[in-house]
């Protein structure tokens, strides 16, 4: 038999560093290292337990810098756009629980405050969820409501000066473990946002278990049963639909980068098992139907990532559109979940286990694949900028 050559990670085969400046490249590094010694010794025991020390972590996370690390000022670190995306690749890699957590402080519930909060909102709140010290969710989902938002039923009325919020949200990530809420509500002048410590009379978040997606995340429902909030609780610079989208685009972003975080894991397990498994006398890796699996994925995992760094330029650029978000969305998550299901098929048996990460990351990538808007409406938002015709109703 031919001695083996070396060999090449699919990323090198596609000269990515060469794409990436220094100072991005060194950050991603450190989080790199971050997941390797502090997520991966650990993650398969949180995801079998469905437990995660999200306290813990998260002022370990802010230490690090990344929370909510593409914000400038209030303690935070005001990296690019595409450093922001590399370090959620990174996160991803570890376990997209550990990405969505980052995701949902940085850029759903820091982002919705820095973006339309005010000055006192942004002061009280920035620098601690920044630190890690005060973790926040996003209550946008309510049980009837996911796709189709503007539909929603829980409601902020007047009351004197104060707000009364009422009403449900569901699949919220961080929902229990959270100090702060932002909660997009119906009033009389549309959907407003609100920002809701979780101690205030009226407010709880029941965790949802058994899940098989995403067991190192806290899901919670919240119900908001008459939380009476003042009238400075009202986020004042979102009005209507436009708010809420605007933050779920933030995160969307890490999402187009983040995906290929599991798919890379994926595939570097994939290729390494299959070099050191024997099967009819000689490694998997040398038989031309694994290659050519490998061959695919890398194919895949390689153009996504040019996908993602382009996408990252032009957010950089201040140019991006939320059509191509929708286009980084619906392509990474998608091809990350092939990847990791034909990287499983490459383990065998070994790779249903969480010895592995392969069925881990693909369980996750089920709901990566529908939260942040489903690849259905991915695809409505892509067919709509290529038609003009809007097919959501
Ligand atoms: C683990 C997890 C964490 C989450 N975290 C959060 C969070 O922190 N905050 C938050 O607000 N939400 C969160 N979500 C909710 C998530 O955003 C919603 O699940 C998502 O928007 C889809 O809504 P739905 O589940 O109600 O599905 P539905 O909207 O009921 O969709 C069901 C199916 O119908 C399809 N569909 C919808 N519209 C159309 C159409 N016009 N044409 C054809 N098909 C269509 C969908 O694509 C999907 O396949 C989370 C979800 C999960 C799973």
């Amino acid at each position: 038999m031919a001695k083996p050559k070396t060999s090449t990670h699919p990323l090198t085969l596609f000269g990515i560093d060469h794409l990436i400046g220094e100072e991005d490249r060194a950050m991603r590094d450190t989080v790199r290292r971050f997941v390797q010694d502090r997520i991966q010794p650990e993650i398969a025991d949180w995801y079998e337990a469905g437990s995660v020390p999200v306290r813990e972590l998260a002022p370990e996370l802010g230490n690090l810098g990344v929370l909510g690390m593409h914000l400038e000022g209030y303690g935070c670190a005001g990296t690019s756009a595409t450093a922001y995306g590399l370090a959620c690749l990174e996160l991803e890699a570890g376990d997209s629980g550990l990405r969505s957590l980052v995701s949902v402080q940085g850029s759903l519930a820091m982002f919705a405050i820095w973006q339309h909060g005010s000055e006192e909102q942004k002061q009280e709140w920035l620098p601690r969820m920044a630190a890690g010290e005060a973790i926040g969710c996003f209550g946008l989902t309510e049980p009837d409501f996911g796709s189709n938002p503007a539909g929603m039923r829980t409601r902020a009325t007047r009351s004197g000066e104060d707000w009364v919020l009422t009403g449900n949200k569901l699949w919220i990530t961080n929902g229990s473990v959270a100090d702060v809420a932002v909660v997009w509500a119906q009033t009389d002048e549309g959907v407003r946002g609100f920002v809701v410590p979780t101690d205030t009379p009226g407010f709880s978040a029941p965790e949802i278990i058994k899940k098989l997606s995403l067991r190192a995340s806290v899901t919670s429902e919240l119900v908001l049963d008459n939380v009476r909030l003042p009238d400075s609780a009202m986020l004042p610079k979102a009005t209507g639909l436009s708010g809420p989208l605007s933050c779920l685009n933030e995160a969307r972003f890490g999402i187009v980068f983040g995906s290929l975080g599991a798919a890379r894991d994926c595939l570097e397990t994939a290729i390494q098992y299959a070099e050191e498994r024997e099967i009819f006398d000689k490694p998997l890796a040398a038989y031309q139907l694994t290659q050519a699996k490998l061959a695919d994925m890398s194919l895949e995992l390689g153009k996504g990532m040019l996908l993602a760094l382009h996408l990252g330029r032009l957010k950089d650029e201040g140019k991006l559109s939320t059509d191509q978000v929708s286009l980084g969305k619906l392509n990474n998550v998608r091809e990350a979940i092939a990847i990791a299901r034909e990287a499983r098929t490459i383990l065998g048996a070994a790779g249903i286990t969480l010895e592995y990460p392969l069925m881990r990351h693909a369980n996750n990538l089920e709901s990566v694949l529908t939260y942040e808007g489903t690849s259905e409406v991915h695809q409505l938002v892509i067919g709509q900028a290529l038609t003009g015709q809007s097919a959501f109703r």
